[in-house]
């Protein structure tokens, strides 16, 4: 049975920018595995830290990255992207099947300007969608660590800036992610925006204690809002241990669908891979593995109705919802 499928999260832009080969979504595999598309991150490297191989880890935040300096980079990274052989998405109509379609989504705000002087310009180039931080402080917001077992609650929240980016995403209906927010962050946008609250890769804090992943407090306001939560499919952020095994099962991503469902409902649960940002099960492999995954969905009992909520149609009634 051929599906659609969207998704919330890959870096195969930065790969691409870096002259490396994708590890996950390689493009001339997606039409066979139903893959439509989905957020393509723009995301300005920090310098690399060594992933953690020790259960407790607590990296601490980079240091912030100047406008001009990400502007330039984020340009760089644009033209990649603009490069790949994708459609690039204005609207939800421009999803279809035998093609990828690509949100684009700045991972972290610093390209934009503290005025917000430029971001119209951005949406003008086809910004669709923005992160306000990755995992570092921004002139908008912080960022939560990489720590675990860990909550979110690490800093401070939006600056006035950030608030002001919030209010004219809204207007200009531009998506604001929530996933790299710490917990002060994500209930200043929470109690701001008048769109659906959405955090694209992140995974429920209740069966992963990592600080990137989501309380089931926060998956409440999510569902509140009629937003949506992409599942992330990085080992790190699915296992109970925290451990970075690449022999995790796809039970696990299952685990964590499951959760979801049973805190917020089928309308808010959705997939975002993390695809080429991250080690993902090698059960999946990659995007040539994402009908495995919903073979494993409907080997747990979903139907073909919730099976679509999932794969698109969760998110397409956001980014409808969201857009102008
Ligand atoms: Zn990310």
């Amino acid at each position: 049975m051929r599906r659609v499928i969207i998704d919330g999260h890959n870096d195969l832009v930065l790969r691409t920018w870096r002259g490396e080969s994708a590890l996950h979504l390689d493009l001339t595999a997606a039409s066979a595995a139903d893959f439509a598309g989905g957020f393509f991150a723009l995301y300005v490297p920090s310098p690399a830290h060594p992933d953690p191989t020790e259960i407790p880890y607590a990296v601490p935040l980079p240091p912030r990255i100047p406008h001009a300096e990400a502007a330039r980079i984020a340009g760089e990274l644009l033209a990649t992207l603009c490069a790949l052989p994708v459609h690039r998405a204005r609207s939800t109509a421009d999803f279809a099947p035998g093609r990828v379609t690509a949100i684009v989504h700045l991972e972290g705000a610093e390209a934009i300007a503290e005025d917000l002087s430029n971001l119209e310009d951005w949406y003008d180039q086809g910004l669709r969608s923005l992160g306000i931080t990755w995992s570092r402080p921004n002139q908008f917001a912080e960022g939560v660590p990489f720590a675990f077992p860990s909550s979110s609650d690490t800093g401070g929240g939006l600056t006035r800036a950030g608030r002001d980016l919030v209010r004219a995403c809204n207007r200009l209906g531009i998506l604001v992610d929530l996933s790299h927010l710490n917990w002060a962050g994500f209930w200043d946008v929470a109690g701001l925006s008048v769109a659906p609250l959405v955090a694209t890769h992140s995974n429920a804090h209740a069966l992963c204690a990592a600080s990137r992943n989501l309380t089931d407090e926060q998956l409440r306001a999510v569902r509140d809002s009629g937003g949506v939560v992409g599942v992330n499919f990085a080992v790190t952020f699915l296992r109970a241990d925290g451990l970075e095994d690449p022999g995790t099962p796809l039970t696990e991503i299952v685990r964590h669908v499951d959760h979801y469902v049973a805190q917020m409902g089928i309308d808010h649960v959705a997939f975002g891979s993390d695809f080429d940002g991250a080690v993902v099960p090698s059960a999946l492999g990659g995007v040539a593995g994402l009908p495995k995954l919903v073979e494993a969905l409907s080997a747990a009992g979903y139907d073909d109705d919730g099976i679509a909520k999932i794969t698109h149609r969760n998110w397409l009634r956001v980014l409808d919802a969201t857009w102008r």
